[in-house]
């Protein structure tokens, strides 16, 4: 017999719980229908967990995040916390979330689905069947660089202070993280940084042509510069599979590329660490979305980022790309047949709240399925 999943199910503040109740659908689905057994946990993250704790999230939660073979996020935050001290604030407890478990890889999968084509920003034969992968250095580089502050010089000015480094080793198993991918996909990478002004960037790139050289010979492999790999982003979105990019440029460049999939609700995101001795990786899933406080409790959030998030969890920590490819497949059909949730309403189409559509994506998966 095999081990149950083990799933720890973070849904936070705002949207965060209405999101995740849609996703707890699509796993007792599974559990009915396929050969998958999950022991799921729930916690408290961010603001409820403050309001509970005094904290953002407290250390027994992230030893059971450490447990768990994957954790489902929903979001944290929203101005009930604004006056709370820095170090408890919302935000605080995703960050030591990602910390703790080194999740050093951010996955942020920028797909357009054919249904949505128009609420892109670029034309729509420039985003149909778009499908590409930003795999951003999530735990080094400039946003953690030191030396880092701000100072007062003599001469009465201040003088701002941050440092972009990276190691061999951060930089190694990143890209390796990308060329894995790839190899699953289309099997193309792009590498993006600036190594013709700046020496961390010229050690990215040398590392990395040395890891394809050495270990994916197979993969088709590309250096483009930061600022290149952006126009080229909305100039011609298609030619790339997967971007491998460091902490900084990722930031930016994953961002521009949601944008050419529409809604803010449709986006999944995965943050993995490095795979240990016995094979486990730790994984956290969720949505590239936030509590949207101003929507809570109205039935109006959009709940396909986070059930999306889930479907990476099955391909990535659970290898079961099957029934990822299932749901997605589902979300597609329900798109397809008109569908919306506020954020994504269009012309002619039919607007549901949130269950409405987690429930039609569930129905749907039952009919792909039979
Ligand atoms: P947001 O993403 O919460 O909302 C931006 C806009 O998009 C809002 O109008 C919102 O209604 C809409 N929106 C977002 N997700 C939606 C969904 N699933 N369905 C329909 N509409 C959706 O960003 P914000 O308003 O800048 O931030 C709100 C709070 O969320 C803040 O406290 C912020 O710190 C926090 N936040 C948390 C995370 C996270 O948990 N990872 C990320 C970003 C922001």
């Amino acid at each position: 017999m095999t081990e149950n999943k083990k799933l720890l199910l973070l849904p936070g503040d705002g949207i965060g719980p209405e999101v995740m109740a849609e996703v707890r659908r699509v796993i007792t689905w599974l559990e009915q229908n396929r050969e998958l057994a999950f022991d799921v946990e729930e916690d408290l993250v961010g603001g409820c967990c403050y309001d509970a704790h005094g904290v953002a999230v407290t250390d027994a939660t992230i030893e059971k995040a450490k447990a768990a073979d994957a954790v489902i996020l929903g979001a944290v935050g929203g101005p009930k916390w604004d006056g709370v001290a820095y170090a408890a604030r919302p935000e605080a407890g995703l960050l030591r979330l990602r910390k703790d478990l080194e999740l050093f890889a951010n996955l942020r999968p920028a797909i357009c689905f054919d249904a949505l084509v128009d609420a892109s920003s670029l034309k729509s034969e420039l985003v149909s069947g778009l499908d590409i992968m930003i795999v951003r250095e999530l735990t080094g580089g400039i946003y953690f660089g030191e030396p880092r502050g701000i100072t007062d010089l003599p001469n009465g000015e201040r003088r701002g202070v941050n440092t972009n480094v990276y190691d061999t080793h951060e930089i190694v198993r990143l890209v390796r993280v990308g060329f894995e991918l790839a190899k699953k996909r289309r099997g193309k990478v792009t590498s993006s940084e600036k190594s013709n002004v700046m020496e961390s960037g010229l050690l990215w790139r040398e590392e990395t042509m040395k890891v394809h050289a050495e270990e994916y010979p197979e993969i088709e492999f590309e250096n483009m510069l930061a600022d290149a790999c952006a126009m080229q982003l909305v100039r011609r979105p298609k030619q790339f599979d997967v971007i491998v990019t460091d902490n900084l440029f990722g930031d930016m460049l994953s961002d521009e590329a949601a944008m050419l999939t529409g809604s803010l609700g449709m986006l999944p995101s995965a943050s993995l660490g490095a795979k240990g001795a016995d094979g486990r990786q730790a994984g956290l899933y969720e949505p590239v979305h936030g509590s949207a406080p101003d929507i809570a409790g109205q039935e109006l959030a959009n709940p396909i980022a986070t059930i999306l998030s889930f479907a990476m969890a099955l391909r990535y920590s659970f290898d079961r790309g099957g029934e990822a490819d299932l749901i997605e497949k589902a979300v597609e059909a329900v798109l397809d047949g008109g569908l919306r949730t506020a954020d994504i309403m269009q012309d002619g189409m039919t607007k549901v709240s949130t269950s409405v559509m987690g429930d039609a994506i569930v129905k749907q998966m039952d009919k792909l399925a039979n």
